[in-house]
Order: structure tokens, then C-alpha cells, then sequence
């Protein structure tokens, strides 16, 4: 029987990245219902499917209600929180001193609020002397975070999600938003200007299917062919000439680089056609207002730092950024990626500041009151050097909070192995049920989105609040009241005392934040977050000097300057690679992952547990096959086919249709089957995971 609510209030989604506002239907502080929020300024008064379910996955019964402690026998027992922490804070020490501080890891995620982030980062690196700690971003977002920084000298998005209403040309390459960011999709339906999509990606993805053009390459020939439309825009005299000298350097290696990208060599091994490639040059080159966007299948590839520095060249030097419509754009994935890549301190030091700078180890030492030697002068270990760290039994200790690394690291197999060789890991979950939580040694039953405080950042760098509006169930504490107890229980407490709740925190961030492009020292706390519906980064005191509430849509680099002291953003090129491993003999199909649905959000660790949401997508693994590769294999629809790599095999069933090319298929990154298969390999600038492609064997059963 539906209960009537007494009040309402409106909180961001913690899913994915658009950061859509939800109306939570409260009575006696309880949230007893949902519905998209029609007053906000990112999702139009819309919500896809999982935002929809955000509260029923809150009751699932493999919540995690008390610590619980694994047994000699390997099952667990529930165990008191003194009980919980004194052994997490006697193992940790223990390692710490018998192994040196390098011996100990973290592993944190891009869904947690961006305080608990930072009070993650802060009490870990600062406060017990870890040394490595790295967040599941490493797995979405590493590679646009370097190539912007390299790029832009400063890791910022530049866009606002109006600009997907004012273009009138837009590039998606690697992108499906259609189904991975469906409600930005919806502001693509809503432009005007009928505009002209171009879609790049090996698959006919559901984005693909409503493009005006679709430039379906083959697998790991994106790089070779943006440096062909490059080139092809240079030739035809498309370049915005006033804007490179003004704003860009690098222009003359940019253009010698790609005229050794001719048009006939690329449509060979792209399988592009020269004619579309010089017709997208044409739509880019001609384009009143060209956005070009990015996400997992540039950001999740061997070199997929230098192919997202590709689509930022293109925008660069047709002078597309800066005005309504334009920009180069990388959507972000998880709710708080964003959040990760300013306040985690694991890449950067806390608040985009440099762990090598003396002046910023200062500067943040200052402003949080902890001594200046507490705070490290190296960033630590990357997740995949944390991975390989526990190979050579250098990390024997591991706090992994809010991710699923034995389902959705690369390599799964491999992964398990890896969590099996720690003498101790801690899982901090909402879930006693995940697949690394099979691993723990120790869980910590967390409290979810919902039933805490705090802020997230979408993708066009909006600050939103998320809220508690529900208890957690049993003894379940947020992350943010478990890091202050573990602060207390290894005996820094006195070192984060000012960072009391959630609001105290944001308030240190502003002050960190303090004269960086991400300066957030206008916003008037919590309060003006909530009534502006959302706040983009930057919002600085001088900015808020004239006291009115900042523009709801704000895109950056307006002036034509760029984070670089000389104000010039660089155009950067690079030489091909070779793919690390291709179709062969014994495996001879590439194999291509990525999102299948709008309705199960990664591991489906949250969204499996919503009966809706299981109804919208099939519970058994699947994998697309090309009806001529299906017919080779003697394989029709539903058929059970076995695919086998190098580092293992799955089984799934068989779905026969044209969106994967002869000699390719694909499996969701949603079923555990799926990394079973994938390849350890990454981008060597970014540390990011090359998720998108292996090769594989596929037989029938
Ligand atoms: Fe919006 Fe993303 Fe949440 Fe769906 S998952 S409601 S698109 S924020």
C-alpha cells in the first residue's frame, strides 16, 4: 500500500554521470518514493530506468547489516564495530611495520560523495602513512583525465550539457548515449537544429542506428582514422587559422604528422571509405557548431590517451570550443568520477594539487592542518600497479571500499587469484554478496546512496547533493562515519577533528580548491548547492563577489585561454602502436565489450537487485555474433556458444544480429562471464584498462 508522503526534497542520481536530479517522497524523514525531478537543470523532468529504481535497491536482503569476520572454514560471522575496526586498524599496523607502508593499498571508486573521497584519500595517505591507493576511475576515466591535463593543462571538461542542444554537427566516437547516458541523449533529440550526427565506433550501437553517418571502423584503427579526417581538414582549408595562433601550439608537427595519414592506406586498414572520410571532414570543416564527444571506446583502449588528444586536435583547430555547441567533450561515467579525479589524492594530490610540488604539499598541509611531512611527495601506485604489486607479494594488505574489482578488473581470472594471494583485505560495501566480497578477510557493511550526505560532480563538472532521506539497514554506517571511526581506532582522530560531517568537509574543499581552475570558494555551502539545483565547477569567491547565484549553464575556456601559463592549449600527436593482440588462427574473432543496457548500471552489484530492472535485461550472459559468423558455426538465436581467450572462457548464449561486423561480436561488461576473457593490457599514459578488444575463439556447444 503506497504511502503518502509528507514532503518532498530533490537529491543527484548515483549512477551514472549525468547527475540527474530525483524528488525524494518523504514521510517522518523516510523516503518513501520517487520521481525525476522536473525542476532541475540537468534532466529535463526525466530519469532512465535505474534512477527510477534508486530506492528499491536500498532493501535487498544480501545487504551487509553488521562486520563480519571470515571464519577459519572460510564462511563468516558477524563481529561487533569495536570488534571490526580493532582488527582492520591490528592488521593494517601489523603489515605496515613488518613490510614498510608500501605493503598496504587502497582501492576507492567514483561513487562515493566527493567528502568521503577526500576523507578517504586525506585519512589513508595522511593520516596512516599509506602509501598507494587507487579509485575504480582508473577503469573509466584515467585516459581523458591525461589527455585533458596534457592538452588543456588542466584536467577540465570544458562542455555544458546545453551545447548538446546548440550544435549543429556532433562527432560521438566510442559513445553510445543513447542507452549509457540516456537522459544527455535526450538533449541530442531536443536540439533544434536538426544536426548532423556522426557516429564512430566498430559497432552499430544503438547511438550508431540513429546517426545520419556511421563510421564503423574496424576494431583499433580509431587513432590512424582521426588523424586522417585531420588531415583531410587541414587540406580542404578548414582550419580556423586566427584561433590556432591565438590559442593552440603545435600546429605545424600536428600538420606533418598527419599528412603521412593518406587516405588510401587508412580506408584500407579502417575500412572506412576515403569518400566518408573526407565527407565527415567536410561535416566537421563546414559545421557552424561541431562538439565532438567521447567515452569508454576511446577512454578503455592501448592508446586511448592519444585518440582522445586526436579529437581534441580536430576541435582545437576548427576553432570549436569555447562557444554554444562546440567543444571536445569526454562524458563521464560513474556519478562521481569527477568527484575522484580532484578529491580522491591518488593521481593528483588532494584538490588537483601536485604531490611533487613543495609550494602545493604546503599549501594543503596549511589549509588542513596536518603536518607538512604527512603528506607524501610521490602520487603512489596506479590499480594496475597495486595488481601486479600483489603478484610479486609486495602489497599483502588491501581496503577496497565501494568497488567490485573480481568482477571488473581485466582479466578476472587472473584478479581472483591475486585477491586470494593477500594475507589480508577488507571489503566496505553495501553488499556482503559481491564477488570480491567472497574474497574478504573482513567486511564493512556501508551505508549507500540515500542514506548519506554529501555531493556529487557530473559530467559538465556540476556540483549536486546527494542526501540521506533513508536509514541503513542494521549497523551499517556511511563511508564517511566508518573513515572517522578508522581515523579514531588507529589513533589520528585528533588529525581529522575538523572534518566533523560532510558540510565541514566540502568547506576544507572550497578552501583547497582556493585559485585553481576547479575553484569552488563562491559557493555558499550546502544550502545554495540545493537551491541553484546544482552548481559547475568553477564558482569562485570573486566570481560570487556581486552576491547572485551563478548561471545554470557554464561552459569553460569562453576566452580562447587554456589552463597553460601561456594561456595555449598543446596540439598532441603521437606515433601508431600496434594492438596488443588481434585476431589469429587460434582465435579468430575480435571480441568487443562495453554497456548493454540503460537498465543494469557495471557489475549490477546495485542494479540486479531491483525485479524491474532484471526484467529489462537478460539474466543470462550474451554475446552478439554477425548472422554470417552465426551460420559459419552452424549457431542460430539462443544457441549456446563457448568463448575462449588466451586467459580463459565463458559461455553464453547466442544473439544473431548485424550490429557486430563479420569477424566481431560482443559481450556486455554486465556479466561476470565477460572479464574472464579480457586482456591485461593498458594505455601506457593513463594506466587505463584496454577493455574494448581482444581476440577470441567462439564455439558452439
Ligand atoms: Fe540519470 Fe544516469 Fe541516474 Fe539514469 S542513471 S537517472 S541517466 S543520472
Amino acid at each position: 500500500e503506497p504511502m503518502a508522503a509528507d514532503t518532498t526534497t530533490t537529491a543527484t542520481c548515483g549512477y551514472c554521470s549525468t547527475g540527474c536530479g530525483l524528488r525524494l517522497h518523504v514521510r517522518d524523514g523516510e523516503a518513501v518514493g520517487l520521481t525525476p525531478e522536473t525542476n532541475y537543470p540537468v534532466n529535463l523532468g526525466m530519469a532512465c530506468p535505474k534512477g527510477w529504481e534508486a530506492l528499491r535497491i536500498l532493501e535487498s536482503d544480501d545487504r551487509a547489516t553488521s562486520p563480519m569476520k571470515r571464519n577459519p572454514d572460510g564462511g563468516f560471522h558477524a563481529v561487533s564495530w569495536d570488534d571490526a575496526l580493532k582488527e582492520f586498524t591490528e592488521k593494517f599496523k601489523h603489515t605496515m611495520d613488518q613490510h614498510g607502508a608500501g605493503s598496504v593499498a587502497f582501492l576507492s571508486t567514483g561513487q562515493i560523495p566527493s567528502e568521503e573521497m577526500a576523507f578517504l584519500g586525506a585519512l589513508a595517505k595522511f593520516g596512516m602513512g599509506f602509501i598507494h591507493g587507487d579509485g575504480n576511475t582508473r577503469q573509466c576515466m584515467a585516459t581523458a583525465v591525461t589527455a585533458y591535463k596534457e592538452s588543456f593543462g588542466f584536467d577540465a571538461p570544458p562542455y555544458t550539457y546545453d551545447d548538446y542542444e546548440q550544435s549543429d554537427v556532433m562527432v560521438f566516437v566510442g559513445a553510445n548515449p543513447c542507452i549509457a547516458h540516456p537522459i544527455q541523449w535526450e538533449r541530442v533529440l531536443r536540439n533544434p537544429n536538426n544536426p548532423e550526427i556522426i557516429v564512430i565506433d566498430p559497432r552499430r550501437t544503438e547511438t550508431a542506428m540513429a546517426a545520419s553517418q556511421h563510421m564503423q571502423l574496424t576494431p583499433k584503427s580509431d587513432l590512424a582514422l582521426l588523424y586522417a579526417i585531420t588531415d583531410q581538414v587541414i587540406q580542404r582549408g578548414y582550419v580556423d587559422e586566427s584561433y590556432v595562433a591565438a590559442s593552440t601550439s603545435g600546429f605545424d608537427q600536428l600538420a606533418e604528422h598527419v599528412s603521412r595519414f593518406s587516405l588510401d592506406t587508412v580506408a584500407a586498414s579502417s575500412g572506412v571509405s576515403a569518400e566518408q572520410i573526407i565527407s565527415v571532414a567536410d561535416s566537421i570543416g563546414r559545421g557552424r557548431a561541431v562538439s565532438l564527444w567521447w567515452t569508454m571506446g576511446v577512454n578503455q583502449s592501448y592508446e586511448g590517451t592519444r585518440v582522445a588528444q586526436a579529437i581534441i586536435n580536430l576541435a582545437l583547430i576548427t576553432g570549436n570550443m569555447g562557444r554554444p555547441g562546440t567543444g571536445a567533450n569526454s562524458i563521464t561515467g560513474q556519478c562521481n568520477a569527477m568527484g575522484s579525479r580532484l578529491w580522491s589524492n591518488t593521481t593528483n594530490l588532494i584538490g588537483h594539487h601536485d604531490f611533487a610540488s613543495p609550494e602545493d604539499r604546503s599549501k594543503v598541509a596549511e589549509t588542513l592542518s596536518i603536518p607538512v611531512e604527512n603528506i607524501p611527495a610521490d602520487k603512489g601506485w596506479a590499480y594496475d600497479r597495486i595488481m601486479e604489486g600483489i603478484r610479486r607479494g609486495e602489497i599483502k594488505a588491501l581496503w577496497v571500499i565501494a568497488t567490485n574489482p573480481a568482477h571488473s578488473w581485466i582479466n578476472q581470472g587472473d584478479a581472483r587469484e591475486l585477491l586470494d594471494q593477500l594475507d589480508f583485505l577488507v571489503v566496505q560495501d553495501m553488499y556482503h554478496s559481491t564477488e570480491t566480497a567472497r574474497h574478504a578477510d573482513l567486511i564493512l557493511p556501508a551505508s549507500g546512496w540515500g542514506e548519506k550526505d554529501g555531493t556529487f560532480i557530473n559530467s559538465e563538472r556540476r556540483y549536486g547533493l546527494l542526501k540521506k532521506v533513508r536509514k541503513a539497514p542494521g549497523e551499517a554506517l556511511s563511508d564517511f562515519n566508518i573513515f572517522k571511526a578508522v581515523a579514531h581506532y588507529w589513533g589520528v582522530g585528533e588529525m581529522f577533528a575538523q572534518w566533523s560531517d560532510p558540510e565541514a568537509v566540502f568547506s576544507l574543499m572550497q578552501s583547497l580548491s582556493r585559485d585553481k581552475w576547479c575553484d569552488i570558494t563562491g559557493i555558499d555551502g550546502y544550502e545554495q548547492i540545493d537551491r541553484c539545483g546544482g552548481i559547475q565547477w568553477p564558482w569562485s569567491e570573486s566570481a560570487a563577489a556581486d552576491d547572485v547565484d551563478p548561471p545554470q549553464q557554464r561552459r569553460l575556456f569562453e576566452d580562447g585561454k587554456f589552463p597553460y601559463p601561456d594561456g595555449r592549449a598543446r596540439l598532441i600527436v603521437d606515433e601508431i602502436t600496434p594492438p596488443p593482440e588481434s585476431p589469429c588462427d587460434n582465435y579468430p574473432t575480435w571480441l568487443l565489450t562495453g554497456r548493454g543496457t540503460v537498465s543494469q548500471w557495471h557489475t549490477q552489484t546495485r542494479t540486479s537487485k531491483s525485479p524491474v530492472l532484471r526484467k529489462l535485461y537478460p539474466i543470462q550472459p550474451y554475446i552478439e555474433l554477425h548472422p554470417t559468423d552465426a551460420g559459419d558455426l552452424d549457431v542460430v538465436n539462443g544457441d549456446q556458444v563457448r568463448i575462449q581467450s588466451r586467459r580463459g572462457e565463458a559461455v553464453a548464449n547466442a544473439m544473431v544480429v548485424p550490429t557486430v561486423s563479420p569477424g566481431q561480436s560482443f559481450m556486455p561488461m554486465h556479466y561476470e562471464a565477460t572479464n574472464q576473457l579480457t586482456l591485461s593490457h593498458f594505455d601506457p599514459h593513463s594506466g587505463q584498462p584496454s577493455y574494448k578488444d581482444c581476440a577470441v575463439k567462439i564455439t558452439k556447444i
